[in-house]
């Protein structure tokens, strides 16, 4: 069997039509005909695809995909539309809602089918890593993967320059990741390991010869090792069936066969480099274990993985010591403003600078870690509630008392931080210490006391006293 997928139509020809294609390409197929019945029926029997028409009797395939996303079990799995002439809005909704493909009938089967082996071929990639992900997870660590991370870099590749250039002056400023050019012989030359595309957008030209070259740029691409990973798409510039499948089995992740949409070129891209990044945190952290699954890639301090167990294990042996230590949350202040005036690379700049100043205020044994995107938790042990607000004062100093030099602006700008502190271990807690001490407590404490520095006016510190 080459896999399993879960077709979802409220009319029942359609899903006959559709059935008696993928059958004889040897797939096992589930109908539903309603989101409903698609969402018990993904849940029972784990399909790798789900073609779906675009409006159901429940809601349309966005609405299909929001639900699945809800669930761990089905969020996984890739959906694809197929509709009689989606309106624009429509389909780029769907997009949105995080549909893989629209297909607009009438089919060609040669593309369906190199399009659903395309989807089942990353999902089952995905699948394995995933699988190896959770054995890392079993071993107590978790994260939440809807961080930040580095912007990423993507390349436009083509035959004709102009036609580029002018792709990216539109794509440009709606994207987070930086977008070049770079011609079809060129583009894996002189590849430097910091400089590797994650996205690669080939735009294919009438003319064999000038596609032939973009695609064989493409075998290359997947064939060498550091771009092996990379997300590709492809854009036609115009429907030409034979060659879009071809594109997709030589290994392209995604395909557009209309030419260049500005909107949804944006989604796409995103989408893949969503994707890069997930799949290469995955990697990984199997891969190097420990190291990269415990530490923040953008400042290098350890992330909420490492410090929530980490804050677990100093609660447990100042009960045993009577000795009280102090747990910090430091947020910086409107810290979207910074991204907002002065762009992304700024704000990470700002992120990047004020882990170095926090650390370098701090005891070697105190643990400094990323918790969230401008957030950060402090733990030091053996410390007095006496010492700990000192410490938090000068760190909110050395924050917001010099100005932050960062590549959007020409004078250094003014960045505060707030703190919230909180106790833990003191002695008096000590007589009833069996109780395990619970890290999210002590981090909601923190948060709370956080929360009230912020509302007091921010740049400042707000300690909760131990309770007596
Ligand atoms: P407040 O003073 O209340 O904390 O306001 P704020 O703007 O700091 O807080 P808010 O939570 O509204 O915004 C945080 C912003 O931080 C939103 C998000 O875009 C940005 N951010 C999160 N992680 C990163 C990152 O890694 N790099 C950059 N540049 N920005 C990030
Ligand atoms: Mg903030
Ligand atoms: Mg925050």
């Amino acid at each position: 069997m080459q896999g399993k997928i879960l077709i979802v139509d409220a009319i029942s020809t359609n899903r006959i039509v559709l059935k008696v294609k993928l059958a004889s390409a040897f797939y096992e197929v589930l109908q539903a005909s309603t989101a409903d019945e698609a969402c018990v029926a993904a849940l029972r029997h784990a399909p790798d695809l789900i073609i779906s028409a675009m409006a159901l009797p429940d809601g349309d395939a966005g609405d299909l995909c929001r639900r699945l996303d809800r669930n761990a079990q089905t969020r996984a799995v890739p959906v694809m539309v197929v509709a009689c002439r989606p309106n624009p809005e429509s389909r780029l909704q769907a997009l949105e809602a995080g549909v893989q493909d629209v297909m607009v009938k009438p089919i060609d089967d040669t593309l369906l089918l190199a399009r659903v082996r395309s989807l089942i071929r990353a999902h089952n990639t995905a699948a394995e890593w995933q699988m190896r992900d959770d054995t890392s997870r079993a071993l107590g660590f978790s994260e939440d993967r809807a961080d930040f991370g580095p912007a990423g870099r993507s390349v436009i590749v083509g035959a004709d320059k102009n036609i580029a250039h002018n792709w990216i002056m539109k794509l440009r400023p709606h994207l987070r990741s930086s977008l070049t050019f770079s011609s079809p012989d060129t583009a894996l030359r002189d590849l430097a390991p910091g400089r590797v595309p994650d996205v690669f957008i080939l735009m294919l030209e009438d003319g064999d010869k000038l596609s032939g070259e973009v695609l064989r740029l493409l075998a290359a691409v997947r064939a060498t090792a550091i771009t092996r990973h990379a997300g590709i798409l492809v854009v036609q510039p115009r429907p030409e069936p034979g060659l879009g499948a071809y594109a997709l089995d030589l290994g392209a992740d995604d395909l557009m066969t209309d030419g260049f949409e500005q909107n949804e070129i944006i989604l796409r891209i995103k989408a893949l480099m969503r994707r890069k990044r997930i799949a290469d945190q995955m990697r990984a952290t199997v891969r190097t274990g420990l190291k990269a699954a415990v530490s923040d890639p953008l400042t290098g301090l350890h992330n909420r993985r490492y410090a929530m167990p980490h804050l677990a294990r100093v609660a447990e042996h100042a009960a045993a010591t009577g000795r009280s230590f102090a747990v910090m949350v430091a947020d910086l202040d409107h810290f979207k403003r910074i991204n907002d005036f002065y762009g992304h690379a700024s704000g990470d700049a700002v992120l990047v600078e004020a882990a170095r100043r926090l650390r370098e205020n701090l005891r070697g044994v105190d643990l400094l870690a990323r918790i969230g995107g401008e957030e950060f938790l402090i733990v030091m042990p053996a410390t007095p509630f006496s010492e700990a607000r000192v410490a938090a004062s000068r760190l909110c100093r050395k924050i917001g008392g010099e100005g932050f030099v960062v590549p959007g602006a020409s004078e250094p700008i003014n960045v505060t931080i707030s703190i919230g502190v909180t106790m833990g271990g003191n002695s008096k807690s000590r007589n009833n210490d069996n109780e395990a001490i619970d890290a999210n407590q002590l981090l909601d404490a923190a948060d709370k006391a956080l929360y009230e520095a912020k509302l007091q006016g921010r740049n400042q510190v707000n300690l909760v006293r131990p309770a007596a």
